[in-house]
C-alpha cells in the first residue's frame, strides 16, 4: 500500500489488488495498483503520482462492459464508483450526476422527480462515466439522446475542461471517449420535467421487470458481448446456430439471451475469450458475418 499525502488528499494507492471483484464478470487478475477516489483532487492527485511513476492508468466505473485478463493489468487502475452523487432540479428538468453514480440510481431519482427521459436506463448496472463513454442505451433510449455536456480530465493533462454533446462523435455504442484518454468526471442531462411521478416510476419499474424475464440477471455478465450486425441482432445469430447452453470452461452462451455470456462456475477470462472466438468462427462460417465485440478488454496483447 502506498498512500498519496499532500495538504489536500490523502488517498490509498493498493498494491496487486483483484479485479473480478471489479467487474460484473467476475473475472480478472489482478491491478498493478488500485484506488478508488471520492474527490476531483483525488483523482488528480492519482494521475499525477502514475505519471511521476511513469506508469500506465486506466479507469474503471462499474466494471459492468469490461473483460480483464487473467493475468491483470499492469499499471494504475483507477475505479470511480465511490466518485458518486447528483443533483436534480425538478422544475427545469436539469440533472447533473456525477461519473461514478450508478445509471439505474439516476434514472430511478429521475422517475421520482417527475423527469421523464432516462427509464430505459434503469437495467444498465454501469456509472454515468461508463454510459458516456458507451452511448449505453436500451429499449429505444440512449445516453448521448438527452446529454447536454460532460466534464472531462485528460489523463495526459492538468485542465478540466467541458465537451458538449455535439463534439463526442456519438453513434450506436460510441463516442470518441473510446479513441480518447479523457477521464469522464461528470455529466449534464436535459430531461423533461412536470410529468407525472407515479406513472413514471410505473414505466421505469416495468422496464426492469421486462429485463429481468428476458437476459440472466441471476448470473455474472456483462451484458451484451456483441455489437448488432445491423440489420442483424447478434443474439438472433447466435441462437439459430443452435448454440445456446453451449460451454467453455465456466464459461456459458447464456440459455435465457444468447448474446450474453454468463459466468456459472468459477470462469476465467481466458474461458470467454475462446468462446467468443468459437462464437465468431461459427457466425462466420454459417453467415458470413463477423462479429465484433462491444466488450472492453483490459489487459491483453490483442483484443478479440
Ligand atoms: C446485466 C447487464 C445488462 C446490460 N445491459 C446493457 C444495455 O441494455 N445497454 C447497454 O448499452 N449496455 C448494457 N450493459 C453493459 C454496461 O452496463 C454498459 O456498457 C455501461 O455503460 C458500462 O458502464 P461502466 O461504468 O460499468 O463502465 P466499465 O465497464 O467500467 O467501463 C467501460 C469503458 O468505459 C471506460 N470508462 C468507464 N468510466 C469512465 C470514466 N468515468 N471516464 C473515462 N472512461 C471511463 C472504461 O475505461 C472502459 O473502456 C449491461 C451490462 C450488464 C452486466
Amino acid at each position: 500500500m502506498d498512500n498519496l499525502s499532500s495538504s489536500l488528499i490523502n488517498i490509498k494507492v493498493n498494491k496487486l489488488i483483484p479485479l473480478a471483484q471489479y467487474t460484473t464478470w467476475r473475472v480478472g487478475g489482478p491491478a498493478e495498483w488500485l484506488a478508488e477516489p471520492t474527490s476531483i483532487a483525488e483523482i488528480k492527485a492519482l494521475i499525477d503520482w502514475a505519471k511521476k511513476q511513469k506508469i500506465p492508468c486506466q479507469i474503471i466505473g462499474a466494471g459492468s462492459n469490461l473483460l480483464i485478463n487473467d493475468a491483470g493489468i499492469k499499471g494504475l487502475s483507477i475505479c470511480l464508483r465511490k466518485f458518486n452523487g447528483s443533483k436534480i432540479d425538478p422544475k427545469d428538468g436539469l440533472v447533473e450526476a456525477v461519473s461514478g453514480e450508478p445509471l439505474p440510481t439516476l434514472a430511478r431519482r429521475a422517475a421520482r422527480a417527475g423527469l421523464h427521459g432516462l427509464e430505459w436506463a434503469v437495467g444498465i448496472p454501469g456509472t454515468i462515466g461508463g454510459a458516456c463513454v458507451m452511448n449505453a442505451g436500451a429499449q429505444g433510449g440512449c445516453t448521448s439522446e438527452r446529454l447536454e455536456s460532460i466534464q472531462v480530465l485528460p489523463l495526459d493533462g492538468n485542465e478540466i475542461f467541458e465537451l458538449k454533446q455535439q463534439d463526442l462523435n456519438f453513434n450506436y455504442r460510441y463516442s470518441r471517449l473510446q479513441k480518447e484518454p479523457f477521464v469522464v468526471l461528470s455529466a449534464k442531462f436535459k430531461l423533461e420535467p412536470g410529468h407525472n411521478k407515479k406513472e413514471l416510476c410505473e414505466k421505469t419499474h416495468q422496464n426492469l421487470i421486462h429485463r429481468k424475464s428476458t437476459q440472466p440477471y441471476e448470473l455474472p455478465s456483462c451484458g451484451s458481448v456483441f455489437r448488432n450486425p445491423e440489420p442483424f441482432k447478434a443474439g438472433r445469430l447466435i441462437e439459430d446456430l443452435g448454440l445456446k447452453g453451449h460451454c467453455i470452461g465456466g464459461a456459458e452462451i447464456s440459455k435465457t439471451h444468447a448474446n450474453f455470456i454468463v459466468n456459472t462456475n468459477h470462469a476465467s477470462a481466458k474461458d470467454i475469450v475462446q468462446l467468443i472466438a468459437f462464437v465468431q468462427q461459427a457466425v462466420q462460417k454459417t453467415h458470413g458475418l463477423l462479429l465484433h465485440t462491444e466488450v472492453k478488454q483490459l489487459g491483453f496483447k490483442e483484443n478479440v
